[in-house]
């Protein structure tokens, strides 16, 4: 599925509401030095349920949350919606009635996170599930972390290989045959 649109607020240095129109053919974010380039692309992946923290540049999955500036005070929540084109009607069922189908993911401080699709309050795990078969997700390779080029190329040839079959998407034939050899 498409992603038409990411709406950001409260999130990271996006406290004011925010929205990315995704348009076809984007390839990559420009700018300047802290501007907020690689909090978009965590957004992106929070949203679709990435849980650990690190993979947010946070200790905490409360660093998420703007937390104040010399003239802004700190937010108590953020909220990442985001939208994705569903004319094909790929969604899930039950989710799948309309031409756009909308993921919402909001972390209140100090009381965690709560998910929705299409308005209807889910679990972290079916927002999940609807990305690993989507074959997209927090962790697939289609999202090109900064430093993840350079790590590429100075990886040893035996991890690049790895990468570049988690990005082929075969990866998971190695654990099948695995557990048919253990048979
Ligand atoms: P670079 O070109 O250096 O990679 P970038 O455009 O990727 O920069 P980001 O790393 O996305 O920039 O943004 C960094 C900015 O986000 C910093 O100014 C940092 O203070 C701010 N920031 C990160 N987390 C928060 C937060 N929880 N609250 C407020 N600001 C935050
Ligand atoms: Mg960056």
């Amino acid at each position: 599925m498409r992603f038409n649109r990411l709406k950001l607020t409260g999130f990271k240095s996006f406290v004011d509401p925010t929205d990315l129109i995704i348009a076809e053919g984007l390839t990559g974010v420009v700018g300047p030095n802290g501007c907020g380039k690689s909090n978009l692309l965590e957004a992106l992946r929070w949203v679709m349920g990435e849980t650990r923290a690190k993979a947010m540049r946070g200790s905490g999955m409360d660093d998420v949350i703007f937390a104040g500036a010399s003239t802004r005070p700190a937010r108590n929540f953020a909220e990442v919606v985001l939208q994705m084109d569903n004319s094909e009607r790929l969604a899930p069922a039950g989710f799948n009635d309309s031409d756009t189908v909308e993921i919402t993911r909001r972390i209140t401080r100090d009381v965690g996170s709560a998910y929705k699709v299409g308005g209807k309050d889910v679990r972290a795990r079916d927002v999940q599930m609807l990305f690993a078969d989507a074959s997209t997700g927090a962790h697939s390779p289609a999202l090109v972390r900064q430093g993840q080029i350079s790590e590429l190329i100075n990886a040893k040839p035996k991890n690049r290989r790895r990468i570049l079959e988690e990005a082929a998407g075969i990866s998971g034939l190695y654990q099948r045959r695995h557990e048919a050899e253990l048979k």
